[in-house]
């Protein structure tokens, strides 16, 4: 890592009031949860096929095949006993020092709220609020059978309150995350080639000075704005862990 990149990354960060933080599975990844889009998806032997984890996770196939969609989020996108990294920490700290003010994360784990973070703007939802489809009835991850379909007493289909494929974004979760964006002097984008949709046009909406990437792929794509851009290729856990204990005096 370069001594030089985090020096720069620290000044921005004392510089900066009203820091963002933009968040996809990369964050998570040094927390021992993989992108689940880097999974092989899974062999059904009903019908002969083996589905891509983008397709398992889609609103139709959750109607279609709830059985196996709940065998493949269970054992791949949710991991109850995963803890907060150097990056969920450090991000906590500055929001309580008044100089962060949103982390807006495609994540769904609750990783940040447990390190501390207030104002977290969940795009895609999270794995502890679950819902009865029939009578509404809210559940947390601890209360829901995950061997199987979760059932409520009631008979319904209790659903996790996550963004499948084919769903809409919640409208004021994407407003408040835009507003935050573009009212921030500072972003932070971590864990995310910043090519994807909904990252790609979250980012047109920033105006501030700096914008710092830190990403492990080298494929985050190009920008181009009116602000600096500081780009750091590590692992992000580390990168933040660096930052918070770089010494500027
Ligand atoms: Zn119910």
């Amino acid at each position: 890592m370069s001594e030089d990149k985090i020096a720069k990354f620290r000044e921005i960060v004392d510089g900066s009031h009203s820091i963002v933080f933009f968040g996809g599975a990369g964050v998570s990844v040094p927390s021992g949860i993989p992108d689940f889009r880097s999974s092989k998806g899974i062999y059904s032997e009903k019908t002969g096929y083996t589905y891509a984890p983008e397709e398992m996770i889609s609103h139709e196939f959750f109607e279609i095949h709830p059985d196996m969609f709940f065998n493949f989020y269970f054992s791949k996108m949710v991991y109850p006993d995963a803890l907060p990294n150097a990056a969920h920490l450090v991000l906590a700290k500055w929001e309580k020092q008044g100089i962060l003010k949103a982390v807006v994360t495609q994540n769904i784990d609750g990783l940040h709220q447990m390190a501390g973070s207030k104002n977290v703007l969940e795009l895609h939802g999270s794995v502890h609020r679950n819902y009865c489809q029939k009578c509404h009835r809210f559940f947390p991850l601890e209360e829901i059978d995950k061997t199987g379909i979760p059932k409520c007493p009631c008979g319904g289909i209790i659903k996790p309150d996550v963004v499948l494929y084919g769903e809409a974004l919640d409208q004021s979760v994407l407003e408040q995350s835009i507003r935050s964006i573009a009212s921030a002097d500072t972003l932070i984008v971590g864990g995310t080639s910043l090519v994807v949709y909904p990252a790609a046009g979250l980012i047109r909406y920033f105006r501030g000075k700096h914008l710092v990437v830190v990403n492990l792929g080298n494929q985050s794509g190009s920008f181009f704005g009116p602000y600096d851009c500081l780009t750091i290729h590590d692992d992000i856990a580390k990168v933040f862990m660096a930052v918070d204990k770089y010494n500027t005096h």
